[in-house]
């Protein structure tokens, strides 16, 4: 018996552009204007230290890691607020929040740092019971099934009554399964078929509960 619907963030509710703005244009930009270079030289330094970095470690989802490393003086909260006007959360994902939320409680289990999940799920924080990062509350790089057994537990919830719904084969759907979880992959690109595929979040709410 299904009681939370644990879904992801990025990709899953919102699209990349303010993240890949923030990233690729925010940061080159400020880099660019301390250091008195071209915004296309400083972008290919700034991208080039990221690389250095890899999406394994913490530090590649800290951006106070990277505004310090960059000599940057600017907030947090600055580079964020410039872009905050081109989060874009996917068209059907308010009719799906509503209709689950009537039946299921809601959290979302992101692996972006907290203050990314503060700005982009402006708007629809009523939804959720939780919010859970996994870099900024558990120190966790990647989604592994120990993490979503965390969840549950800080939910109070056997893994059987949790359902995680993301758009990373490996993190949203492979893991949480090994984890005991039930889990849909949401391929919005369509490639892949099968009877826990789907392509957008109203087809996750027909499949969970035929009331789309
Ligand atoms: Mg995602």
């Amino acid at each position: 018996m299904i009681r939370f619907i644990s879904l992801d963030m990025d990709g899953t509710l919102v699209n990349s552009r303010f993240v890949d703005l923030v990233w690729m244009e925010g940061m080159p930009r400020m880099y660019a204007e301390r250091q008195g270079l071209g915004f296309e030289e400083a972008k290919e330094y700034v991208v080039s230290e990221y690389m250095k970095i890899g999406s394994d470690r913490l530090e590649w989802y800290d951006m106070q890691y990277w505004l310090d490393r960059f000599g940057l003086k600017a907030s947090k909260g600055e580079l964020l607020s410039a872009y905050e006007d081109h989060v874009e959360p996917y068209p059907e994902v308010q009719e799906a929040l509503e209709l689950l939320s009537e039946r299921f409680e809601l959290v979302v289990t992101s692996n972006a740092a907290r203050e990314f999940i503060d700005i982009e799920l402006e708007g629809f924080h009523d939804y959720f019971r939780e919010t859970f990062s996994a870099t900024s509350d558990f120190r966790e790089v990647k989604k592994s099934p120990l993490l979503y057994g965390a969840v549950c537990r800080a939910l109070d919830a056997r893994p059987f009554e949790v359902l995680h719904i993301g758009d990373h084969y490996d993190y949203d759907y492979e893991s949480p399964l090994q984890a005991g979880l039930d889990a849909l992959f949401l391929d919005r690109a369509g490639k892949r078929s099968g009877s826990e595929v789907v392509g957008d979040l109203r087809e996750a709410v027909e499949l969970i509960c035929g009331c789309a």
